[in-house]
């Protein structure tokens, strides 16, 4: 990454931001007394869609660019973010159907435009990375306009299997921008800074999931979150159930309602009456978000005909429902390739616009236990806006490593957030109940980056004398009680849904049948045992592990204010 970074400004003359470049929006962020705010472009929009579009010459982006998807489609460019620093054979350019249609310069994806003012005017034709500068070049200087100094440099989040390809593509679009990227951080990461840094957040060790659920692509990741360092465990990627799979759960809805009444003239057959028929279904489902109830309505949606209609959020859950159900089995299944239990996970974090769709979230409180946060604006209202988290996280880390020059950024905040070598097991002390029963107690959490240390003391048998200490792995497993069989007839009385069949959301279906999961220790190997000698009565134990980067273990048992102790390694 350093390899491609021009020398930017001294630390002194930085005004740094965080950015959020997505496929669909893009955002802007800084902070002000350690708290990140969300930016406002000039016409207000703080999720800015990631579109430029061209017309007699003038440049539009965002928002007003977006309209223009409708009039202007062949001149607007708009889902590119992903093509960078990607030859033309490996793009899916299916989101591109109704905008400018990227094409094949010699490998490179381009795209042809009208940028020009003039109907002779020759078109351009640009590289995606050139369009990425041209774009980001708008989101620095609405920062700077709103900021009021000139911003030079940037936290940009970037998707976990960003290659480093993309990576320097995006680089060098920034730069080509004139903006100096500090770092790029990769969006699960984002989230969770963005939330542990809320003055109210207890950073404490804890496992995350973090589902970014965007307009093109969901990403879902597990992270480990120990003593303030992030690793992450685990990732899946998903470019099929995403917030236009939701949009277009609409379009066939109000389209097939529309070709009933008119004779069935389909809207989805002209390019011009499904721009707006897309426009207009991703408006409903926002307000689906909010409200029970929406209303659709476009002007000469097809053949001249206006068209309105409502919709409510029931209807919407039961027809999007395969939709849904694919949100939930992505999060399951980032877990399971974590070799972790929905038991394991304490916060579920849901970032990205499609994240506020209640239905999302409500579907998640069915599969976590009780004791696993849903941060959503819908199951918790101490939740972050989805749509923000990430810009937040990114000006967070901007404002923590902008006084730093850009050799130090590269060496001292690399590790903190990407993999980084971690142990798989916990390691803790195995305590002896007066019965002979051995307990685990962990001291050093499953998946914790090394190096680590911790400490514990422990109480000493009551009458002193020589105290044994046991040091073990130890790893969880899900212990399952199934339910005692039920007398007859306790399923009889189910009640039926009589008068609407699209209603059959049970939010717990299998009340009377659930049988119960728990998370146990499980003792494994034995790494040391230490004998303290001669405690004194009513005496404690202090017990070090440290487990250095190359994962030996060194083990230190000392009675607490004493001299002397025991000390002893165990190599990897
Ligand atoms: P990607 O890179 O996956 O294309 P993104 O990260 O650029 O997405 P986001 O703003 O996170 O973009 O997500 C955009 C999606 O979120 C769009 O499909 C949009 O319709 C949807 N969305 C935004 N707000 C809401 C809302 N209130 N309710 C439901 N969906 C929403």
């Amino acid at each position: 990454m350093s390899e491609t970074r021009t020398s930017g400004p001294a630390p002194a003359d930085r005004t740094a931001i965080g950015i959020t470049f997505g496929n669909s929006n893009s955002s802007i962020a800084s902070t002000v007394d350690d708290k990140a705010e969300v930016i406002a472009n000039e016409d207000g929009d703080r999720q800015i869609p990631t579109i430029l579009s061209y017309v007699d010459g003038e440049e539009y982006y965002g928002q007003q660019a977006k309209a223009f998807l409708v009039r202007n489609p062949q001149n607007t460019v708009a889902y590119f973010r992903d093509f960078l620093g990607k030859d033309f054979k490996s793009i899916d350019p299916t989101h591109n159907h109704a905008s400018a249609h990227p094409q094949d310069v010699n490998g490179t994806v381009s795209f042809t435009i009208k940028d020009k003012e003039g109907e002779d005017a020759e078109p351009s034709t640009l590289s995606v990375e050139e369009v990425s500068t041209r774009f980001l070049r708008r989101l620095v200087t609405s920062a700077t306009e709103y900021l009021g100094k000139k911003v030079t440099s940037a936290v940009i989040t970037v998707p976990t299997n960003f290659s480093d390809k993309q990576k320097s593509a995006l680089l060098a679009a920034a730069n080509a921008a004139d903006l100096e990227v500090l770092q790029l951080i990769s969006e699960p990461v984002a989230a969770v800074l963005a939330y542990d840094a809320r003055p109210e957040a207890e950073v404490q060790d804890k496992i995350v999931v973090v589902a970014e659920l965007g307009g093109t692509r969901s990403d879902v990741a597990v992270v480990a979150s120990r003593g303030g360092m992030y690793t992450v465990l685990a990732t899946v990627h998903d470019y099929e159930f995403n917030g236009s799979a939701l949009d277009k759960v609409l379009i066939d809805h109000f389209a097939k309602e529309f070709m009933k009444k008119h004779a069935g003239v389909d809207p989805r057959e002209n390019a011009r009456s499904l721009a707006k028929l897309k426009f207009e279904c991703e408006a409903t489902k926002k307000a689906l978000s909010i409200g029970v109830n929406a209303a659709f309505s476009v002007e000469s949606l097809a053949e001249g005909i206006d068209f309105a209609s409502t919709i409510n959020r029931l209807r919407y859950e039961t027809i999007g429902r395969t939709v849904f159900e694919g949100f939930t089995r992505l999060i399951e299944s980032v877990i399971k390739k974590a070799g972790l239990d929905v038991l394991d996970v304490d916060e579920v974090i849901l970032s990205g616009g499609t994240s506020h769709t209640p239905r999302i979230a409500n579907n998640l409180v069915n599969i976590f236990p009780a004791t696993t946060t849903i941060l959503a604006p819908s199951t918790n209202t101490t939740a972050v806006n989805p749509s923000e988290l990430l810009a937040r996280g990114a000006a967070l880390q901007a404002s923590l490593i902008q006084e730093y020059e850009a050799a130090d950024i590269d060496q001292s905040t690399h590790a903190a957030v990407t993999t980084v070598p971690h142990i798989t097991n916990a390691i803790g002390v195995i305590s002896v109940s007066e019965s002979g029963e051995e307990t685990f107690v962990p001291v050093i959490a499953p998946e914790t980056a090394v190096p680590a240390r911790r400490t514990v003391v422990v109480a000493a048998p009551k009458a002193g004398g020589d105290v044994l200490i046991k040091i073990a792995e130890g790893n969880t497993h899900i212990k399952v009680t199934k339910p005692e069989p039920k007398a007859n007839g306790s399923k009889a009385a189910k009640v039926e849904d009589a008068d609407d069949s699209d209603a059959d959301f049970s939010d717990d279906e299998s009340e009377d049948e659930e049988e119960k999961r728990e998370k146990v220790w499980k003792i494994g190997a034995t790494l040391a045992e230490a004998a303290v000698r001669g405690v004194k009565k009513g005496g404690k134990v202090e017990i070090s592990i440290n487990v250095n980067a190359d994962l030996a273990v060194t083990v230190t048992a000392r009675e607490v204010g004493a001299k002397g102790g025991v000390r002893g390694t165990l190599s990897a």
